[in-house]
């Protein structure tokens, strides 16, 4: 699994980046971005984003 944001759904908040205990979400050109290498998995940022961008898909 990992954390993917839906890009039409991200407003660019920056909540999320606000609740990240570990440094792996940056707003990038308006956009939450993802650090895979340093996100560990707690979903916290998955009920702090207002626009329901963030959730966990399965990885191909
Ligand atoms: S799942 Fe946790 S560690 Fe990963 S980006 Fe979200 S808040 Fe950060």
């Amino acid at each position: 699994m990992k954390i993917c944001i839906d890009e039409k759904k991200c407003q660019g908040s920056g909540e999320c980046v606000k609740v990240c205990p570990h440094g792996a979400l940056q707003i990038f050109n308006g956009k939450a971005v993802v650090n895979h290498e340093n996100c560990d998995l707690d979903g916290l940022c998955i009920p702090a984003c207002p626009h329901d961008a963030i959730h966990f898909i399965d990885e191909a």
